[in-house]
């Protein structure tokens, strides 16, 4: 880093817990480094200097004491910084609570198409439109209590978000996988309940009711449908709905 002689700098002492490490770089994982920030510094806009988003942050410890994001930061101060959702519990020293989503509820950035299609055929509200610009995806999700899934660090950068993650995986199975860890999902799945589609409830149909919308074959075939009244799409449990199955039981039975 170059230095201005004007300026007054001092060190501070960074320590990243468990998945923050991902944000790093490599010469700063899963170890206390020092870095030398000009003065005044506050904990958020050191953190940002890492690379993390605040959105993955729940608790941010100052030479051991919880401290708040605006706190003012002095030669010498050791910041521990721990994720959100960790493993070991955190909740007595917390100093800020996140309200608990009562229903999980995402909103998918523009390249997470493939992802919010899985997402729906678990069961799981997942709003996606590959034009929805950042500021609305933040509005949308804060309006209606969702969580933004995005691929996009610096979108979770803003502070107003509250409910945010930033997928790891590139692969559409593996980050399918990532979320239904993350969140914890499985006791939620009700697959074939939601339109991959566009997202809305599935009504189940007879064969009687659908006979203007499937072919023939299909009609023979199958006695079971589902029908999105708003996308006028009709489901049935074909090939497709056997493959969605495996990949279902699959993940229904892994281990975390
Ligand atoms: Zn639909």
């Amino acid at each position: 880093m170059k230095l201005d002689s004007n300026r007054i700098y001092i060190d501070i002492i960074f320590r990243c817990y468990a998945e923050l490490n991902d944000f790093l770089a490599d010469k700063w994982k899963y170890k206390s480094f020092v870095l030398k920030l000009r003065t005044p510094v506050f904990v958020s806009e050191a953190i940002a200097t890492l690379g993390i988003p605040l959105s993955e942050i729940d608790l941010i410890l100052v030479n051991g004491n919880p401290a708040e994001r605006w706190h003012k930061l002095e030669n010498g101060d050791y910041i521990s910084v721990y994720p959100t959702f960790e493993t070991f519990d955190i909740s007595s020293l917390k100093t800020t609570y996140k309200e608990a989503l009562r229903k999980t509820r995402f909103i998918a950035d523009a390249h997470l198409g493939k992802l919010t299609k899985y997402l729906r055929m678990l069961g799981f509200d997942t709003l996606y439109r590959n034009d929805f610009g950042d500021e609305e995806i933040i509005n949308i999700s804060l309006r209606e209590n969702r969580i933004i899934l995005t691929r996009d660090k610096m979108l979770l950068n803003s502070k107003r978000i509250t409910h945010g993650y930033y997928i790891r995986a590139i692969h559409k199975h593996n980050q399918l996988i990532e979320i239904v860890n993350k969140f914890d999902l499985k006791s939620q799945f009700k697959p074939f309940t939601r339109c991959m589609t566009c997202n809305a409830l599935l009504v189940p149909k007879t064969r009687d009711q659908v006979t203007d919308l499937v072919d023939k074959d299909t009609l023979t075939c199958f006695n079971e449908f589902y029908y999105c009244a708003t996308c006028n799409k009709v489901y049935w449990k074909g090939s497709h709905f056997k493959r969605m199955k495996s990949l279902i039981s699959d993940i229904a039975g892994m281990k975390k």
